[in-house]
């Protein structure tokens, strides 16, 4: 139950000065997020709802895939870094505590998750294992930028895949991609899985999951068929230039902009040689456990969203991730009967199980509208004298601004609620 009057929704008529991403402006201006200082961020009530969406969708596919879930700390010693290699990554944040013990805030969590499976893992049988965790990750960008889209400090998905040999380490890759996969279509976002580098982490292959956006830093290149980061695409022998452009044989390859939501590696044995995670095989060999990693952001899926979907009034949820589903403004004075009226309809939807935030703010309609538009929930229904008059709630469809099919205020609950909830299946 959510009215406007007690929540925490701080809307701004202006962006702040520094603001350049779309989705900084529109998540500071729709009250979701507010910065404390740089690629510091705090997440609003309304703004936690939609990021908490993301993680319910991320944890549902992961478990689908055997994923157990756990939780590891941000603060940990800096020994299995040095032996990693890592220690010396600039991004680290490395710090001491009272005693003088080195220690260091997790940029990810290999070493860590390493660690205890060198404990753990005794022989074949405790294998496979995929172990997962949503937590903070600390990094000291050299930029941090863009709002939510590039921070110091956010939570990320990252799992950890453990084999006894390259081919289950390729069987569970699969398995995460397959998971991967589920999660961006189930967002609802326009998203393409690439190629990619193997970059810092090292090891046998990777993808990364690109969602096209004017913000992103990152250049992919398509054609029918083909997605790839532009590095990758330009190391391809069938890539060649092309007047002002490249083309994959006959096709020209276009580039777009894009962010990185997600990332996938093939380790193989990157971490758990120089932290010790091995088995012992049938024949009481000891062998090196087999590695995979996959780290996926809530928070650039919200601030990506934002991006692909919003239009000059502001942010239009896919359905996925909306905060509510319903925007309910309430239009009249408390004691007219379309106040009773709007209380009586946020009342039965809620009862409903429909998710509604209720603007029963003593503020004007056109105050009222700019909001709902600015925020993106799905669904708006306004009930007013005019509704009351005519018998019908007003429905406007956040996607495209669009009138929906009038409800009627006065029907039965039950076929309200139907009615709003086949509505909503229909959204994108
Ligand atoms: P980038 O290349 O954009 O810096 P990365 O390759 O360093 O990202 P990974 O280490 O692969 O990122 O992390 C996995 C996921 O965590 C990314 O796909 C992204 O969704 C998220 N992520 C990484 N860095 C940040 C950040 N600074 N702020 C917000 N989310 C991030
Ligand atoms: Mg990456």
């Amino acid at each position: 139950m959510t009215r406007l009057r007690e929540y925490l929704l701080p809307t701004e008529k202006q962006p702040p000065a520094d603001a350049e991403a779309i989705s900084h402006k529109l998540m500071v201006r729709a009250g979701l997020i507010r910065q404390m200082g740089a690629g510091m961020w705090t997440w609003l009530p309304a703004g936690w709802r939609v990021h908490e969406r993301a993680v319910g969708i991320i944890r549902e596919e992961m478990n689908a895939i055997g994923g157990q879930e756990m939780l590891m700390p941000v603060l940990q010693p800096a020994e299995p870094w040095r032996r990693s290699g890592r220690l010396e990554i600039d991004e680290l944040f490395k710090l001491s505590d009272r005693k003088g013990s080195e220690l260091v805030l997790a940029m990810t969590h290999e070493e860590a998750v390493t660690f205890h499976v060198a404990q753990v893992v005794r022989s074949y049988r405790d294998l496979p294992l995929i172990l997962y965790h949503f937590q903070i990750k600390e990094r000291d960008e050299p930029r941090p930028r863009a709002g939510v889209l590039r921070t110091r400090e956010f939570i990320m998905e990252d799992s950890y895949s453990f084999d006894r040999d390259q081919a289950g380490l390729e069987e569970r890759y699969e398995l995460h991609v397959g998971a991967y996969d589920r999660i961006m279509q189930r967002t609802g976002l326009r998203f393409y899985r690439v190629e990619s580098d193997v970059g810092m982490m090292g090891g046998l292959g990777a993808h990364e999951y690109m969602a096209p956006c004017p913000a992103g830093e990152d250049q992919i290149a398509l054609a029918p068929g083909y997605a790839a980061n532009v590095e990758v695409a330009l190391r391809n022998p069938d890539v060649r230039r092309v007047g002002d452009g490249y083309a994959l044989g006959d096709e020209p390859l276009s580039i777009e902009q894009a962010i990185e939501v997600g990332n996938i590696f093939k380790l193989g044995t990157r971490y758990s040689e120089p932290l010790g995670a091995s088995y012992l095989d049938e024949t009481g060999t000891e062998l090196p456990v087999w590695m995979g990693s996959y780290g996926i952001g809530p928070a650039r899926i919200v601030a990506a969203a934002v991006e692909q979907f919003a239009d000059e009034h502001g942010i239009s949820w896919p359905r996925a991730l909306a905060p509510f589903a319903v925007h309910l403004v309430g239009i009249g004075n408390a004691g007219t009967p379309e106040n009773e009226a709007a209380e009586s309809i946020y009342e039965v939807l809620s009862e409903g199980g429909v998710e509604v935030l209720y603007d029963d703010r003593e503020a004007g309609p056109g105050e009222k509208f700019a909001d709902a538009e600015l925020l993106g929930c799905p669904l708006r229904l306004t009930v007013g004298r005019r509704a009351v008059e005519s018998g019908e709630i007003e429905v406007q469809i956040r996607r495209g601004r669009q009138a929906g099919p009038g409800l009627p205020l006065e029907g039965g609950r039950s076929e309200l609620v139907r009615a709003v909830h086949e509505l909503w299946q229909s959204l994108p």
